[in-house]
């Protein structure tokens, strides 16, 4: 029996392709059509969108988004053996399936200078999810070529991204991804849900970039200043700090924040203050 788009349910395409998933490569496909098309419509309005999709490997995800109307779909996947399988879809959709095969990571996005709106929509491979959102989000220049991210992270991942100040799961992607957008957790699926099955759930992330993230401050410098506050989180910021500047106890004194603090409590404000303080 044929999916709801005419071609084979995609547990056939991966059989017939031989596709073993592949552990290093993040392979826990989604084989219900219907989740697929529930992740692309959360991720709509789709009509006249440019989709980037990150690894649509034997393309469940890619058929729901363009079933569900996307404009263009510009899949980039790393292994090959996916690609013949794009190609049926890309067939299937004349002229609106780019396939590009190709390392998600070495990908410059920008560059690819696409039709807008344009967004991300992923089921994210485990061992590159956040280089790849810490790509997306210290683009330059911002607001950024996309209008939204919607991206399936492990559960654990997903509580990172929209941690708050004085939780253990806050730090430097609670600080990034905050600081730059507004971001959501629109669904959660169990780990059955995948083939094969990881040992954990997966939460879908929506991120809706800030037109002028408040306050301003220069993103490397953040960055810098994020690393060394919660990659010594236990400690307190005067001597947490003091990796990257000498005078840590007037410099936080002269802001108003605490030297005795340590990074979970503060703000994402904070951090973009202590970094202007610090300049480039
Ligand atoms: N989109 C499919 C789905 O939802 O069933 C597959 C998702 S699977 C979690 C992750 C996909 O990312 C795999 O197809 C894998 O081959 C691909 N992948 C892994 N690392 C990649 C990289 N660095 N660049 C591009 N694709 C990558």
């Amino acid at each position: 029996m044929s999916a709801p788009d005419g071609l084979p349910p995609i547990r056939d395409v991966i059989r017939m392709s031989g596709l073993t998933a592949r552990k290093s490569l993040g392979q826990n496909f989604l084989l219900d059509f219907n989740l697929t098309r529930r992740i692309a419509r959360a991720a709509g309005p789709l009509e006249g969108a440019t989709i980037v999709e990150v690894g649509p490997g034997p393309g469940g995800l890619t058929r729901a988004l363009l079933l569900e109307g996307a404009a263009r779909v510009v899949a980039i996947e790393k292994d090959e053996r996916c690609l013949p399988a794009l190609g049926e879809i890309a067939n299937a959709y004349p002229g609106r399936l780019d396939i590009v095969g190709v390392d998600a990571l070495q990908v410059d996005y920008a560059a690819l200078d696409l039709q807008r709106p344009a967004r991300i929509v992923a089921n994210l491979p485990y061992s590159v999810a956040t280089p790849l959102l810490v790509g997306w989000l210290k683009t330059e220049p911002w607001p950024p070529w996309f209008d939204r991210l919607t991206l399936m992270f492990q559960r654990e991942v997903a509580l990172r991204i929209v941690a708050k100040s004085g939780s253990r799961d806050y730090g430097r992607l609670a600080v990034l991804s905050q600081w730059r957008t507004s971001p959501r957790v629109l669904l959660t699926l169990a780990a059955a849900a995948f083939t094969p099955r990881p040992k954990v759930d997966s939460s879908v992330v929506e991120l809706v970039p800030r037109a002028a993230p408040q306050p301003s401050c220069n993103v490397a410098a953040l960055e810098r200043v994020t690393a060394a506050a919660f990659g010594q989180r236990r400690k307190m910021l005067r001597s947490s700090l003091r990796q990257i500047t000498p005078d840590t106890e007037p410099l936080l004194e002269q802001l108003g924040i605490d030297p005795k603090a340590r990074a979970e409590q503060l703000e994402i404000g904070d951090f973009c203050r202590i970094a202007n303080a610090l300049g480039r």
